[in-house]
């Protein structure tokens, strides 16, 4: 393939966006490869908004079809509401649930409750419990969190490549 080199600063972006892991929320695997999302024979150019990290097997599933232009656009959307919204320990929360489909509850280390604000507040997670430990073999302390329906809702959305906001 003869083409001009996506930049390094650009490629650098398109990474940091999908947290040097593949875009398709249900995947996340690394390594990961910069995608085209309108083939890049058509547009001839690299541009952020048509660049997404996949892994090199949803890079071919992109390829085959299998995984349409209009999910990838919305997954990458849906990059931006989770990046601005919410920071990485909360990320690694929706995860976490969106990865273990029927779970609801997750059990921390306690403490933790500042990192988990933004979910908390758009009424996506509660906070259910708090308990000292007393076994060994048991966090010192933890705090229980709930999702909410309006929670399992939002990473029905995010996983099925719908609008998150
Ligand atoms: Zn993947």
């Amino acid at each position: 393939m003869s083409r001009i080199n996506i930049p390094r600063q650009l490629a650098r972006e398109v990474l940091l966006e999908a947290g040097h892991r593949c875009a398709i929320p249900t995947c996340r695997s690394t390594p990961v490869e910069i995608a085209h999302i309108k083939p890049y024979a058509e547009v001839k150019e690299h541009k952020f908004d048509n660049l997404i990290a996949l892994c090199p097997n949803c890079h071919s599933r992109h390829h085959k079809g299998e995984i349409d232009r209009k999910s990838l656009r919305q997954y990458k959307a849906n990059l931006s509401v989770l990046n601005s919204r919410y920071g990485d320990f909360e990320r690694r929360i929706l995860l976490q649930f969106a990865t273990q489909p029927g779970t609801n509850v997750i059990k921390l280390p306690g403490g933790n409750l500042i990192f988990l604000l933004y979910l908390i507040e758009d009424g996506y997670l509660e906070h259910i419990g708090h308990s000292e430990g007393h076994n060994d073999d048991e966090f010192p302390n933890f705090d229980l969190y709930y999702l909410t329906e309006n929670g399992q809702e939002f990473i029905t959305k995010w996983l099925n490549a719908e609008q998150l906001q």
